[in-house]
């Protein structure tokens, strides 16, 4: 086992993450961030990589054809278009709104972090669910914004009951609900998210990442619901566009709610090849569907598998699967499948997921070779 996971060295980030920090540098840094780590998730070198949610088709041959003809003429000494109004344009016909109702950034991760910098802050609170994407209090702390945690029911699903709970605690600015949520796999109904928007004072934010692999989207509230001026649902091009090199992600949300958010946004923060990535991106929707339609199949293909292993998991709605091994440790069988050269991630540490492991939907060969490494392995 040692020999073979020397052949996967660490990459140069996580050695780069794990020096210390001088004392000096250390007396320098703001005091409640000294205790805290950068974020990490092993890039390690594996055949099979189903670690981070990806997509494992590249983007279509003639978007690359398209976005080399138009980056050669993008004028490099000039800024980018700060509106990134084609862009916005193009997302607007997509979901049917107007490019006002569309605010851009890199990655979600940025746009939850405008939302929390505008939002959120000194003296006020975001609420989430557990389990839950980790990131969420990561950016809670760092723009000092408190985090009140609600719990989950059966099958992690938030019911309106749980909602209640919270809310009878707490008073937060912001809800981050992230359907289907990140790393149960699990999507939130309907009643939960109207629920939400009905009893919680502030921002209301879906971030549905993975919002295609699933059935119903909160896009559908927007003009049916009389407080979706509170609602924002965030997307992104890390997955179902197959764009995660590119970082752009973005919001669908009230005018004025995007308006506050350029009050927090960088000048010029989307540079122009992103911008015209994400544009040509959306001229090939129906091959986004198609690969999305791929992976759903490819995804019940794998819960068919799993269900003849000594594996709990749970039923996804997402392009992953969280699962936990019943006889053993997972942090053995996350080595062992490393070993064999599957990259999985390690969710164990994550509250309320115990000797969790969460596998990314790969093709049919990748999905082969993680359930065959996977048998091997328990
Ligand atoms: N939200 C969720 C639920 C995620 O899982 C991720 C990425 N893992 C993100 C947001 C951030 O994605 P990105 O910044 O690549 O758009």
């Amino acid at each position: 086992m040692e020999e073979a996971s020397e052949s996967f060295p660490l990459s140069r980030e996580i050695v780069a993450g794990s020096k210390g920090r001088s004392s000096e540098i250390k007396r320098l840094l703001r005091s409640d961030l000294s205790e805290m780590t950068p974020y990490s998730s092993p890039q390690l070198v594996a055949k099979v990589r189903l670690n981070a949610n990806e997509s494992p088709f590249e983007p279509p041959a003639e978007w690359r054809e398209a976005f080399l003809e138009a980056i050669a003429i993008v004028r490099f000494n000039r800024y980018p278009d700060r509106t990134a109004w084609e862009l916005r344009a193009g997302l607007a016909r997509l979901h049917k709104v107007l490019p006002e109702q569309v605010f851009c950034a890199n990655g979600s991760n940025e746009v939850i972090q405008s939302l929390l910098l505008a939002y959120g802050g000194p003296g006020r609170s975001v609420a989430v669910f557990e389990p839950t994407y980790t990131m969420y209090e990561r950016i809670a702390r760092i723009t000092f914004t408190e985090v009140v945690k609600g719990v989950r029911g059966e099958g992690f699903r938030v019911k309106p009951h749980l909602i209640d709970e919270l809310l009878s605690r707490s008073s937060p600015s912001v809800v981050l609900l992230c359907s289907p949520n990140n790393p149960t796999g699990v999507p939130e109904d309907e009643e939960t998210i109207v629920h939400l928007l009905e009893k919680a004072p502030g921002i209301v934010v879906v971030d549905e990442a993975y919002g295609q692999f699933s059935k119903w989207s909160a896009l559908c509230l927007f003009g049916s619901h009389p407080n979706s001026e509170r609602l924002a649902v965030v997307r992104t091009f890390s997955k179902t566009w197959a764009m995660a090199a590119n970082r752009l992600g973005y919001l669908v949300g009230d005018e004025e709610l995007i308006t506050s958010l350029e009050l927090v946004a960088l000048p010029y923060h989307l540079d122009s090849v992103k911008q015209v990535a994400g544009a040509l991106a959306l001229e090939f929707r129906r091959e986004m569907e198609v690969a999305v339609d791929a992976i759903i199949h490819e995804r019940e293909y794998v819960q068919g598998r799993l269900a003849s292993l000594p594996v709990e998991f749970w039923p996804s709605g997402a392009n992953f699967i969280l699962f936990r091994p019943l006889e053993y440790d997972s942090g053995t069988v996350w080595q062992r499948l490393l070993d064999r050269s599957v990259l999985v991630r390690d969710c164990s540490s994550w509250p309320g997921i115990d000797n969790c492991l969460r596998v990314t939907i790969g093709t049919r060969e990748e999905n082969d070779a993680f359930l065959q490494a996977l048998a091997d392995s328990l």
